[in-house]
């Protein structure tokens, strides 16, 4: 058998590079990540924080797979808040901000002393391709570096230029330079391509801002944590600081709006909608007189602040005036000017569900090179890309999730079917069965597939193991104990005198119901652990809902496993339109079920998909 260098390289130490590294090392892999330097390995090129509505319940399922951004983000949190907290637990969010100092450091320490996980700090410029296989890299010192799979995680870096005002300057991210013969390479591939945008606000000295006159923000007095690891926050906690732009701001804004890099027309790429910039909220929002600004220390160690919600690309000197036209930041220095960058993305819709390129065995692709945004969405695919990228290499069946296990499912789903017509984030919005996937039970979904695949590390086994004991035996004690109406009514719990006995976890599902009112009537049940009593109430209220919607939860499993051979063609289909010929030649999807989430398609051309699949396999 041939020999590599490596079972898996990983190219990219960014958000999606580091996941990738560190699952495929998990699930047995010997990995090399290539980055261009070790001590830029999770950067945080924006905003220095995790988490958030859909992002947070990425979060989990990174976490429960035993993947590093949860425990790294609790170590660097300063400031934990659960968003929609008065909202039901499916779409409540964990977000943490994090000190991108302690962050950086936290996934640097992942990367040492793990024998068969190695980094190397070196330029990839070439993929080494025979037969449609890959077998290893190109580095710019021309060496080769070979292996059996290969994940590609450049982010913004594949001919990234940097627009600030009308300045433009070729770069990966500020003060780090783009990787452009790859890009180059990438290209000859013939996969389609495309260029998409983003922005950062300018960064501002923090000694600088007039604090006492500003609106503070606290954080949870009961932080809720991303790993099901995690006790706790071990960093210093803060406060940040809340200010507005106001019609002086906006003033300011449009006199500048053709001196934009976005406005000034030398952007082609597409940017992220939800994430916009000061000037599209100006123009777009044009009746709105003041927008909210979060001031983010961006660390415990220094004075740099985030002002979340002005990311911009004009001139140094116009960010200055707006900036200085806000309240509290009259006197604020800028230590590093906001800008937009522009990049080379690639079509997913050229993926699997394993995240490899359709047409190259051993190719994978993970992060904002698939038209992604956002540290979660990038360390998700990382995670899927990595583990498939040692399965692969190990000869193994591939790692598939979908889009009734997980976010990280509908996300793959909807990236590899869909495609991007602008950066994605994740928004619980997208998935269709949210009461059954929560981030509160993130480890329960899966972390078993987690072991089966051998992705999870024994610490991660262990407290599984223990945490769904006590589940089960709690629910075990709660579905044993049972009373009439009159009884609970006498010990003040309210139900409908229907003469119905009812068991604990019945009444447990009522939303009026919880563990300490039953405690009342079956003082034994104060044996619970509080932590096994909050799940076991956010599993009750949602069982009912769940089980109703178990039908459809049951097909769409059905038809994922319903899958379309690889070599099959769609052009000579009869009553098939030609337009859906097309888009199935183009999507090429890998399941029934994927097939029938391809916009325009029919039930009678699915049908007709069908009987192609039988005939095929005949
Ligand atoms: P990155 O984190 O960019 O990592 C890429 C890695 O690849 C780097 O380590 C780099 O050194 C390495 N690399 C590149 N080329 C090579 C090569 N040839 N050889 C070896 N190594 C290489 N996200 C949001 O959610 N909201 C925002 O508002 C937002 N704004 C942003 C603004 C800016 C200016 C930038 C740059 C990013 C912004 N992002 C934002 C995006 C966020 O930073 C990314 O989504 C996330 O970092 C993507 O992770 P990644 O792992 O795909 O890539």
């Amino acid at each position: 058998m041939k020999q590599f260098d490596f079972d898996v390289i990983v190219i990219g130490g960014g958000h999606a590079g580091s996941e990738a590294a560190q699952a495929a090392w998990r699930t047995g892999a010997r990995v090399g990540l290539i980055t261009l330097s070790f001590a830029q390995i999770g950067e945080m090129s924006c905003n220095p924080a995790i988490g958030g509505l859909g992002k947070g319940h990425l979060v989990r399922e990174i976490d429960a797979l035993d993947g590093v951004m949860g425990r790294v983000a609790d170590v660097s949190g300063i400031q934990f808040r659960l968003l929609n907290r008065r909202k039901g637990p499916a779409v409540q969010g964990p977000r943490t901000q994090s000190d991108r100092v302690l962050y950086r450091q936290a996934m640097q320490a992942e990367f040492t002393a793990k024998e068969n996980l190695r980094v190397i700090e070196a330029e990839v410029s070439d993929l080494i391709i025979e037969n449609q296989k890959v077998g290893g890299v190109i580095l710019a010192d021309g060496s080769r570096v070979t292996c059996a799979a290969v994940v590609l995680t450049t982010g913004t870096f594949l001919r990234g230029v940097i627009h600030i005002g009308h300045e433009q300057k070729s770069g990966g991210r500020m003060g780090e330079k783009a990787s452009i013969p790859l890009a180059k390479r990438l290209e000859s591939f013939g996969l389609p391509l495309g260029r998409l945008k983003t922005g950062t606000p300018p960064r501002l000295d923090g000694n600088t801002i007039n604090w006492d006159i500003l609106e503070s923000q606290p954080g949870d007095d009961d932080p809720t944590m991303f790993s099901f690891l995690s006790k706790g926050p071990t960093a210093k906690q803060i406060s940040c600081g809340i200010t507005h732009t106001n019609e002086a701001t906006h003033r300011i804004i449009r006199e500048n709006l053709d001196r934009s890099a976005m406005y000034g027309g030398q952007i082609d790429g597409i940017g992220p909608r939800y994430c916009p910039s000061i000037e599209d909220k100006v123009v777009r929002f044009a009746d709105k007189t003041s927008h909210q600004i979060f001031l983010e220390p961006e660390s415990l160690s220094g004075s740099t602040v985030y002002p979340n919600g002005i990311s911009t690309s004009l001139p140094q000197e116009v960010q200055e005036q707006y900036v200085q036209s806000i309240v509290g930041l009259e006197n604020a220095k800028i230590v590093q000017p906001g800008y937009a960058i522009e990049y080379d993305y690639f079509d997913p819709r050229s993926l699997t569900s394993t995240l490899q390129v359709k047409d190259i065995t051993g190719l994978f692709f993970a992060g904002q090179i698939n038209g992604t945004t956002g540290y979660e969405e990038a360390a998700a695919q990382g995670l899927v890309s990595g583990i498939n990228a040692a399965l692969q290499a190990a000869e193994k069946e591939p790692f598939i999730l979908s889009r009734a296990d997980a976010y990280i499912g509908v996300m793959i789903d909807d990236l590899t079917t869909r495609g991007v017509a602008e950066p994605y984030r994740m928004f619980t919005s997208r998935a269709e069965y949210r009461l059954l996937l929560r981030a509160d039970n993130a480890d329960q979904r899966l972390t078993p597939v987690g072991i089966k695949v051998g992705c999870v590390g024994s610490n991660r086994s262990k407290a599984f193991s223990d945490k769904s004991s006590a589940l089960a035996q709690a629910r075990n004690l709660l579905v044993s104990l049972s009373a009439t109406p009159n009884e609970l009514v006498k010990a003040g719990i309210q139900v409908n005198l229907d003469g119905q006995r009812r068991n604990g976890l019945e009444l447990l599902s009522y939303k009026n119901i919880n563990l300490c009112d039953l405690v009342k009537i079956w003082p034994q049940l104060k044996t619970v652990s509080p932590e096994i009593s909050a799940q076991m109430e956010r599993d009750a209220i949602y069982s009912n809902y769940i089980k109703r919607q178990q039908h459809d939860i049951d097909a769409t499993r059905r038809e994922e496993q319903l899958k379309i051979p690889a070599t099959m063609t769609y052009e000579n289909i009869a009553g098939l339109s030609r337009e859906l010929q097309n888009k199935l030649e183009k999507t090429r999807p890998e399941s029934l079920g994927q097939a029938g989430r391809i916009d325009g398609m029919t039930p009678a051309a699915i049908t007709l998909i069908l009987t192609q699949i039988k005939k095929h396999k005949l």
